[in-house]
């Protein structure tokens, strides 16, 4: 049996880690970060980058490369907050085929679950490259606020990552899992999850008990998130630049994207400075010449732009302790989770908030990923002194007469779990019924999230009233819902599971599965490609270095030799000329060699002087 891994599929950054010998591993991408940008660029040549060296070609890519897909996964187009992210994206959200929120790369329209596919890819690879086996099954978490299409999506984005998601954990619950674990003798206490990150706001309240683990409830906001932090920093560089010279920087995307980097650099820095310099130069070109953005930002102007922003998370805390009917002095520990709550303002304001200090013992990177990892090795067998009571974030009802939302599993309810309905006919020989699910809070049928609408046929022709069909409604321990339907007279029984209208459909995952599948081999022969023309690239850095130094201890037919291989690697890089590239590189290395060779032997006379000269001194001594 393989191991599973623990992913942190997060908005900004995603983490992998991994239970070794009861101990659970972050593991480090091949840059020896812990963490990997959950960032993807689509190059010109039909690259597909992602991580770090796409975020690095953000700038110059920035209308091709995705980042905050997550805020995405499962959307709607025309919800609010997603037109929101259409506003501030240098790349272009479009509507999908089922009209949810799509992006368009290169002409191409893709599902963020394709988007993310590519993440949890990556993150799979890295696992699989430190660990030196192949890994199937993973444990993939997300916000405990996701509902079931953004859940749907994420294990859709699994599938087509060639991963079999075995559980889909809610983030709080796993920092508490990761925490928990840690002090398992020490319940029953009651943890307020605090966790703010790139995209997300997620508050829970669990109680840990004997290595039981009971979220009392949940809330959160899905669109309250450090790229907030980040834009409100951007809108006020762009507002008193505006007002300086007239030009709006936030409609040039190159200079969004300049922007964007250095408020989030800034933003970071001010969690342990009082003060940075913001210097941006050359951003746009006006009738007069260059224009340059220079500002001074300090911790306290920064906090006043986004006071709104952690006043804003305290509501979703206010709710959810009303949901577990505590008061906040009842609340034993504050774990705070994701890279905001390194903000000193947010740790001050938190604290305030619940009256007491807040924890800050863990890594908030990676506690996610690890308590996703605890949870693997729950599902294995591998560690049994713990247990995992999660709930379900949202009601789950049907819409009846009038349009009205009707619940049937309230959220906060323990998962999983199954509700039983008995629904009839309206009418004499009605012959079908119609069930349209929902997910939401609200009371009318309209403003809630629809997950599926169904239809029951063949009932047989009966006064109305009569027929008794029986629908269980079942929320599965990854809080996805899906519906069993059955005829009571004639025992039929009909399983319906929901296709959640947000995501994608079973025949589109096994297409994009298959298409993974039939590209493995191109992606291999790409990262190859790729390998060749960095290692040409390093050689030819290297070569002409050494030849403006070392090229005297050569002759010149051999330095004009040289450098004729090295104008015909470059020649070769331009024209994507691989194959030729192999041979040349071969050349090229033979005759960096012999420079280095010569450059040796000149060393060597060098060091014996050297050598001299120290015998001659520490003699003197
Ligand atoms: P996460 O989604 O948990 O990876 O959180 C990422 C968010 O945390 C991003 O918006 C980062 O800019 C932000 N972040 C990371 N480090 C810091 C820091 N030292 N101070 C403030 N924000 C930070």
């Amino acid at each position: 049996m393989g191991r599973t891994i623990g992913i942190d599929l997060g908005t900004t950054n995603s983490c992998v880690c991994c239970v070794i010998d009861d101990e659970h591993v972050v593991i480090p991408n091949a840059e020896g970060s812990r963490t990997t940008p959950s960032v993807v660029g689509f190059t010109e040549d039909g690259q597909q980058l992602v991580g770090q060296v796409a975020k690095r070609q953000a700038q110059t890519n920035s209308e091709n490369t995705i980042y905050a897909v997550k805020r995405l996964i499962g959307r709607r187009f025309d919800a609010p907050d997603v037109a929101q992210a259409r506003r501030s994206s240098p790349f272009d959200i479009v509507e999908g085929p089922n009209g949810d929120a799509w992006v368009n790369v290169r002409g191409k329209q893709m599902s963020p679950a394709e988007v993310s596919a590519l993440i949890l890819k990556e993150m799979r690879k890295i696992a699989e490259d430190h660990l030196g086996e192949e890994i199937e099954d993973a444990v993939v978490t997300v916000p405990a606020y996701f509902n079931d299409a953004q859940r749907q999506a994420t294990k859709d984005a699994g599938r087509i990552a060639g991963l079999n998601v075995s559980r889909i954990v809610n983030e709080p619950t796993a920092a508490a899992l990761a925490y928990g674990l840690a002090n398992v003798s020490a319940g029953p206490i009651k943890v307020a999850v605090y966790d703010l990150g790139g995209g997300t706001f997620d508050i829970s309240i669990l109680e840990l008990m004997d290595g039981v683990f009971s979220v009392l409830s949940t809330s959160g906001d899905t669109f309250l998130g450090g790229e907030d932090f980040d834009h409100a920093i951007i809108d006020w560089i762009a507002d008193r630049f505006e007002e300086a010279h007239g030009v709006d920087l936030t409609e040039i995307p190159m200079a969004l994207q300049r922007l964007k980097e250095e408020a989030e650099q800034a933003k970071c820095e001010l969690s342990s400075t009082d003060s940075v310099e913001i210097n941006l130069p050359f951003i746009h070109t006006g009738d007069d010449g260059p224009l340059h953005v220079e500002e001074t930002l300090t911790r306290e102007i920064l906090e006043e732009l986004v006071d709104h922003l952690i006043e804003r998370s305290l509501d979703p805390c206010r709710t959810a302790l009303q949901d577990a009917g505590l008061r906040r002095s009842d609340v034993d520990e504050i774990l705070l989770v994701g890279g905001m709550t390194r903000m000193p303002k947010v740790r001050e304001r938190v604290g305030e908030f619940f009256g007491q200090e807040v924890d800050t013992s863990v890594n908030p990177d990676e506690v996610v990923a690890m308590g996703a990892a605890i949870q693997g090795g729950i599902i294995k067998g591998e560690l049994t002194d713990v247990l995992l009571l999660d709930v379900t974030p949202l009601t789950l009802g049907v819409e009846t007469a009038g349009g009205v939302f009707t619940p049937l599993i309230h959220r906060n309810t323990t998962v999983p779990c199954s509700y039983t309905e008995i629904f009839s006919t309206a009418r004499d020989n009605q012959e079908m019924v119609r069930v349209h699910i929902l997910q939401g809070e609200r009371a009318m049928a309209d403003d809630n999230k629809s997950l599926a609408l169904f239809e029951l046929t063949g009932i047989p022709p009966a006064p109305r009233g009569v027929p008794k069909i029986a629908v269980t409604f079942k929320i599965d321990e990854n809080g996805m819902v899906n519906v069993v339907a059955r005829d009571e007279a004639t025992g039929q029984e009909q399983s319906v599971n929901i296709v959640a209208d947000g995501g994608l459909s079973d025949q589109d995952v096994e297409r994009l599965i298959a298409e993974a599948e039939q590209k493995r081999e191109e992606d291999a022969r790409v990262r190859e490609l790729m390998d060749l023309r960095n290692q040409a690239e390093g050689l030819l850095y290297s070569t002409e270095r050494s030849l403006e130094m070392y090229g005297q201890e050569l002759g010149p037919e051999e330095v004009q030799e040289l450098s004729e291989d090295i104008d015909t690697v470059k020649d070769l890089i331009e024209d994507a000329n691989f194959e030729e590239l192999e041979t040349i590189i071969a050349t090229l290395e033979a005759g960096a060699h012999r420079l280095a060779e010569a450059m040796y032997a000149s060393m060597d006379d060098q060091l014996m002087m050297d050598d001299d000269e120290a015998t001659a001194q520490s003699l003197e001594e």
